[in-house]
């Protein structure tokens, strides 16, 4: 088995995640999780362990923030979001292909204005000097851009309710939460197994829009019931507790926020020291601690580069077609000693060259 799975997602999840959601596969208070019914006792309890645990580790529990556990990807959400909050037109900045894609998928409802965007550069950085107008119906960003490996470190001030798709960094590091009124995420990223996605919404930004809103794409209609208005993904829901159950135990945000530093730092000083390699984010701020992207100098060792690292256990690290290049994902469940193996590599292959 590959041990060292720098997939950018669906990702590497924590070996004893992994062993407990397998084990109740088999056997949960004596049928398999993938037996029940979402309406038992032991199903709604996990559904609101999930649910308040998110809260709890962004800081936002009793501060007028609802968790849901919708399906549909965090590809749902970039036309949830503006169902449900677009009025007459909506402030987004345009910071990679998720970016786009949102975009699209909004302007089916109103005017979108791109108020900043880095396409033009390929977005190999994040644009910095923009203002939002205060008559957006709300802001849209994106924290993390897992296919070009840069990150929003700081928190946009704006005036209009800050709505982010934090897939790929959700419960990597601190932020200050309260700041977001509409926070979402496929789990896959960083919590759990594909077919899942947490939003986490500010109650008070809902019922606004005039538009009718089909049930299911309604977030009001979510939280009436609970997150249980259809089936929900029972065993995606269930990983995904297990994940933040481990990251409680564990010592939370904060703990997990070091170690993804830590990782980070080993990466980047390596892809930065060797003469072999490249960054392809200009900005050093900008640089995402989930995912490095970089790419080789001389493409004719690359050969030579993926058998070395095939033959470390590593797998996952062939960069996005629309970069081209290695992207090393250090998601929450990746090990330092990961990271250390993937280094060791890369300098090996320096050696040899
Ligand atoms: C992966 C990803 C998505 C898409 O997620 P799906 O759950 O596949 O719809 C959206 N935004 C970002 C930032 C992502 O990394």
């Amino acid at each position: 088995m590959l041990k060292h799975n720098f997939s950018a997602g669906p990702c590497v999840l924590p070996q004893e995640v992994l062993k407990k959601a397998a084990d109740a596969v088999l056997n949960f208070n004596d049928l398999s999780i993938l037996e029940i019914s979402h309406r038992s006792k032991d199903f709604v309890e996990v559904m609101e362990k999930a649910r308040s645990l998110a809260l709890e580790h962004l800081g936002l529990s009793g501060k007028g923030y609802t968790a849901l556990y919708l399906a549909g990807g965090a590809s749902m959400q970039f036309l949830m979001v503006a169902y449900n909050l677009m009025e007459k037109k909506a402030a987004y900045l345009d910071t990679g292909t998720w970016s786009a894609k949102a975009i699209k998928e909004a302007k089916m409802f109103g005017e979108v204005n791109i108020i900043a965007s880095s396409k033009a550069d390929n977005y190999n950085h994040i644009p910095k000097d923009y203002s939002v107008p205060d008559d957006a119906d709300y802001f849209h960003i994106q924290t993390n851009n897992t296919i070009f490996g840069t990150q929003l470190k700081s928190t946009p001030q704006v005036n209009v309710p800050l709505v982010c798709d934090m897939s790929s960094d959700i419960m990597s590091r601190q932020r200050d939460f309260e700041k977001y009124d509409l926070i979402y995420g496929g789990a896959q990223k960083n919590m759990g197994p594909a077919g899942v996605t947490l939003v986490v919404v500010k109650d008070d930004i809902l019922g606004k829009v005039s538009r009718q809103i089909p049930s299911m794409l309604d977030y009001n209609k979510h939280i009436a019931s609970d997150s249980m208005f259809n089936t929900p993904p029972v065993f995606p829901i269930y990983t995904t507790m297990l994940t933040l159950e481990w990251l409680k135990e564990n010592g939370g945000i904060d703990w997990v926020e070091k170690i993804n530093n830590h990782k980070a730092d080993l990466m980047y000083s390596e892809i930065d020291r060797n003469e072999l390699f490249k960054g392809y984010v200009i900005d050093k701020e900008d640089r995402s601690i989930m995912n490095a992207t970089f790419t080789m100098n001389e493409e004719s060792l690359s050969d030579k580069f993926n058998s070395m690292a095939k033959d470390a256990g590593i797998s996952g690290i062939n960069g996005h077609r629309s970069v081209g290049g290695y992207r090393a994902s250090m998601y929450n469940g990746l090990t330092v000693e990961s990271v250390q193996t993937l280094v060791d590599v890369m300098r090996e292959l320096e050696k040899k060259a």
